[in-house]
């Protein structure tokens, strides 16, 4: 049991975690709920396709970040060249709202992340499994998934899911401690926007200057579009679109048909590029982000008193920011404090 770190949530702060501990003394084991791994920065393929469907890039960040990808190797890492633009409530677009800072993804899907992290360590990956509940006896964790099988014991446990999962965790916890409700009690609290992604296929080119259009001041419909053929080796020929509703539209509409849902994704994305050839896409696919982006950071304090038990937090919603690289940096924290 000494040194061993389970770690719930294969995202990019669990895979830094792991990463930063590949050297040292704790054997990791990880559990992800689905089949693949980066959570959020998810890829999906099809038809020859590969699209970015949750985060769009990685930002490097004023910290390790940009290193740290490089570090994984610049074969098959792509800096999209293209900028971003923005428009307003009434569709109007206007060139702006890019920085210098490069905008990654890979070849192969911005899940090489995860891929590549967990690639540089011993941690054994179990997919598809869900965890349910944890168990506090003695100075050992022991948790178990939606089979019933019990994994353990472990001196720390890391929870990475969105704070609303990982509040649903610490409410199945099985552990007798003044201290157990009060972290509970401060990641519920943690509000959370969702988002609606619709995916847009188009056998014919959108030729434009931009990579992707973000709007700016919260009225409209959609929040981001982006060209997904900006990123080499995504779109083989013609256009594929991923289109954010915004957080309102996505909250009233989560839970609608999703082709009524394309849709409507279809009419705003012909009407901001004035190209009725939009409204007919060849294919599409869509996905419900309930949980999509952190709006503030978790309450330190509580969750920093139940660390001396072994039990870890991390993730953007600790980090107090919506991005990946807030993730990746709160899982290499946590790596470092436990190491
Ligand atoms: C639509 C959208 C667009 C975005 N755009 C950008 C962007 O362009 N740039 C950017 O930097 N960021 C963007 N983000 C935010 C970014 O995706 C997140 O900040 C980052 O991926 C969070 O990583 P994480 O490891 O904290 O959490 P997650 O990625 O959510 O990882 C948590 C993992 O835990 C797993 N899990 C949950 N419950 C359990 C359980 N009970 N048992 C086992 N496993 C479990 C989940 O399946 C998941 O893999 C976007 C997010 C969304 C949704």
């Amino acid at each position: 049991m000494t040194d061993s770190l389970a770690i719930v949530g294969a995202g990019a702060a669990g895979a830094a975690a792991a990463y930063r501990l590949r050297d040292a003394a704790p054997d990791v084991t990880v559990f992800e709920k689905s089949r693949g791994v980066c959570g959020r920065a998810a890829t999906r393929r099809r038809d020859g396709c590969r699209y970015d469907y949750g985060a769009n890039y990685v930002k490097p960040g004023d910290g390790p970040v940009g290193d740290l990808v490089r570090d994984l190797g610049e074969d098959g890492l792509h800096d999209v060249a293209q900028p971003v633009w923005t428009f307003d409530g009434d569709g109007s677009v206007e060139p702006g709202r890019d920085s210098d800072e490069p905008k990654w993804t890979w070849e192969a899907g911005i899940t090489q992340l995860a891929k590549r992290l967990f690639a540089r360590t011993d941690a054994a990956v179990h997919r598809e499994t869900r965890i349910e509940s944890l168990s506090r006896a003695g100075d050992a964790w022991t948790l178990t998934d939606a089979d019933g099988t019990t994994h353990g014991p472990f001196a720390d446990v890391l929870l990475t899911p969105p704070a609303p999962q990982t509040a649903d965790l610490l409410a199945a916890t099985d552990w007798d401690d003044d201290r157990l409700a009060a972290a509970r009690e401060a990641v519920a609290a943690v509000p959370y926007r969702s988002i609606v992604t619709a995916v847009l296929r188009y056998d014919f080119d959108v030729d434009r200057e931009w990579y992707a259009l973000v709007n700016t001041d919260g009225a409209h419909e959609v929040g981001w579009l982006a060209r997904e053929s900006c990123k080499p080796g995504h779109v083989p020929d013609g256009e594929l679109l991923v289109v954010q509703m915004a957080p309102d539209w996505s909250r009233a509409h989560c839970d609608r048909d999703p082709d009524w849902q394309t849709d409507r994704a279809a009419e705003h994305a012909a009407a901001l590029l004035g190209d009725d050839r939009l409204l007919d896409p060849a294919w599409t696919d869509t996905q419900g982000w309930r949980y999509a982006l952190p709006d503030d950071a978790v309450d330190a304090e509580p969750v920093a008193a139940v660390r001396d038990a072994g039990l870890h937090v991390a993730g953007d919603w600790v980090a107090g920011e919506a991005r990946v690289h807030a993730a990746v940096e709160s899982g290499l924290a946590v790596g470092d404090r436990i190491r």
